[in-house]
């Protein structure tokens, strides 16, 4: 089989890996020479590097060829699906010559699991060296790691990438065990938290390295040290598959808390469900609805950079799932009117963050510019917030919502307009 076959089977067999921004798009094409462009894309991703910016990653599986018969992926043992293999040295060239024609900034490499999980682990590592110590690869690389392999193999691909990641694959251990019997909840569990030990360690020490750099500056020139090593400077983060069982949003929130809280992920990305050829009974025939993705990552930011807890997102009272209709900032909001209006003029940081329509941007120059002066009405319109989402909720010097919260019709006069759904 030729490189560029490989890289069809294999670039297309990485995209139901979520860890890329465009994975939640609405599934479009040009086939048949009708319009231009496609959002069913594989083998380029998007992704953000650790200082914010958006990078473009070569998305690739070393094999998609696998031991495993997860029921959920397409590339399980049971599956009938092409299979193909690149050799350690093809992902090198093809990420060189990616490259140097500008076309991507970093390597997103995966893998099925071959012969064993040290043997895949290694060959994974071993892309990652390559590219780093013969070619001095300085782009971004990202590494799918496999949680029964050696803690040595997992150490050395720290050195090499920028960011490690495991997946999770479903929110419980129960579904887990019903969906990917050979998987063990509990080893993934003891490999994110080796992670987290060796990343914490790397980053303390290269903090007092730097520190003791600055003390020491006069001998710096005479006494160089060899610099601590990085280990995945970029963290770690997961994927987790939603709507392939029945586990509802509070659950999926709670394990997600649970690992920003004992592993302290980067990030966890929420991949809806996508059914695939030839699947197992056990599975649902339909996807879930994009837009619960969607609502779950909106959740996951109001966790990360909001103060909400997890259970305060999703009241046990909605059958534990996250409202479609609107987001769950605005859906708590509605939940709590007592706690509104908000005074934008006294209130303090965490209260002003609960304000439907307020970024965390956006909060932090209200209280930039409550230092000056009393805010008033004309203060919101200048800081172009959606005006019709925030004012029934805060109180400025000039202006109060009067009986706005109290109105019946509060929920009408905030939701989104309905969006027919597509057919497919
Ligand atoms: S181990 Fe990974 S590649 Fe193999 S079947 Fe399971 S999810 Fe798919």
């Amino acid at each position: 089989m030729n490189l560029q076959s490989k890289l069809a089977i294999l670039a297309d067999a990485a995209k139901y890996d979520a860890s890329c921004a465009s994975s939640g798009a609405a599934p479009r094409d040009s086939v048949g020479g009708r319009g231009m462009g496609s959002t069913e894309g594989m083998g380029i991703c998007h992704s953000y590097a650790p200082d914010g910016r958006c990078i473009s990653l070569l998305k690739i599986l070393l094999t998609n060829f696998c031991q495993y018969d997860c029921l959920y992926c397409v590339n399980r043992v049971s599956s009938n699906v092409q299979r193909a293999r690149f050799a350690v040295e093809e992902v090198v060239q093809l990420t060189l010559d990616f490259y140097r024609r500008n076309c991507i900034e970093g390597l997103f490499l995966s893998s099925g699991i071959i012969q064993s999980p040290d043997y895949t682990m290694e060959q994974v590592v071993e892309v990652a060296r390559v590219l780093r110590e013969e070619h001095d690869f300085r782009g971004y690389i990202h590494l799918k790691t496999i949680p029964d392999a050696a803690p040595e193999l997992m150490e050395r691909a720290g050195r090499y990438a920028d960011r490690l990641s495991i997946n999770i694959e479903l929110p419980t251990a129960e579904g887990l065990a019903a969906l990917a019997p050979e998987k063990d909840s509990a080893a993934i569990d003891r490999s994110m938290a080796r992670m987290a030990i060796h990343i914490g360690e790397a980053r303390a020490a290269r903090k007092e390295q730097a520190a003791q750099a600055i003390v020491s500056m006069p001998q710096s020139r005479t006494t160089r040290r060899a610099s601590v090593p990085h280990f995945a400077p970029g963290g770690q983060s997961t994927q987790m598959i939603v709507g392939a069982d029945t586990t509802n949003d509070r659950t999926i929130l709670a394990t997600s808390a649970r690992l920003y809280g004992t592993h302290r992920l980067r990030r966890v990305y929420y991949s809806a469900f996508s059914p695939i050829p030839d699947a197992a009974r056990a599975l649902p025939l339909i996807a879930p609805p994009t837009v619960r993705e969607h609502r779950l990552y909106q959740a996951d930011w109001l966790m990360r950079f909001y103060g909400f807890a997890h259970e305060e997102i999703v009241p046990p009272s909605q059958g534990g799932m996250l409202a479609l209709d609107m987001d769950p900032k605005l859906a708590w909001a509605i939940a709590h009117r007592e706690r509104f209006p908000v005074n934008l003029n006294t209130a303090p940081r965490e209260m002003l963050l609960r304000v439907p329509g307020f970024g965390v941007q956006t909060v932090d120059r209200l209280l930039a510019a409550r230092h000056m002066r009393r805010l008033r009405h004309a203060d919101l319109a200048r800081l172009h917030v959606p005006l019709k989402k925030v004012l029934p909720f805060v109180e400025v010097a000039d202006y109060r919502p009067g009986r706005a919260l109290e109105a019946a019709d509060l929920v009408a006069q905030l939701a989104p307009p309905p969006v027919q759904r597509s057919l497919f």
